[in-house]
């Protein structure tokens, strides 16, 4: 277990030294910034949607090392996905970090969420949740409010 969470945690320093998709987008659909003043983590997410796909996504900002690493991870898993299998992804992340410490997640569960698996160990630093979900209600309130839109996209209404 000690071999997997070190190499967890290798994923993350290195979303951390080499964040994806950090970057802001020249067009976009949806944005919406996230701050999470419990760590100081801001950052800000922009998304192209297609259709119902999400063609492009960046992020940029800053914070602690695992608010970016989850950004990163959060920008490459959705890219090229359904709103709606953002969503639930998002969802299957959530309930992992969410669960208690002491109850038990199963390797499949964690193995599920590709990337974002590495950070299936904050759940026993709840301190730190916020920090790993913050990107994610983000690219959430950027789907919901669609804040701004300033791109050819916002002919269709
Ligand atoms: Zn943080």
């Amino acid at each position: 277990m000690s071999e997997l969470n070190e190499l967890y945690q290798q994923v993350i320093l290195e979303h951390n030294k080499t964040p994806r998709n950090f970057r802001k987008l020249e067009l976009f659909t949806h944005d919406a910034d996230g701050y999470n003043p419990l760590c100081g983590d801001h950052y800000h997410v922009w998304l192209k949607l297609d259709g119902d796909t999400i063609a492009d996504i960046g992020f940029q900002g800053n914070g602690c090392a695992i608010s970016k690493s989850s950004a990163s991870m959060m920008t490459s898993s959705v890219k090229g996905r359904t709103v709606a299998e953002a969503k639930e992804l998002f969802e299957q992340f959530h309930s992992v970090i969410m669960t208690k410490i002491g109850d038990p997640v199963s390797e499949e569960r964690i193995e599920a969420l590709g990337s974002l698996g590495a950070l299936a160990g904050v759940r026993e630093f709840p301190a730190r949740i916020k920090c790993a979900s913050l990107a994610w209600h983000a690219l959430n309130a950027a789907l919901t409010n669609n804040q701004s839109t300033i791109s050819t996209e916002s002919a269709k209404d």
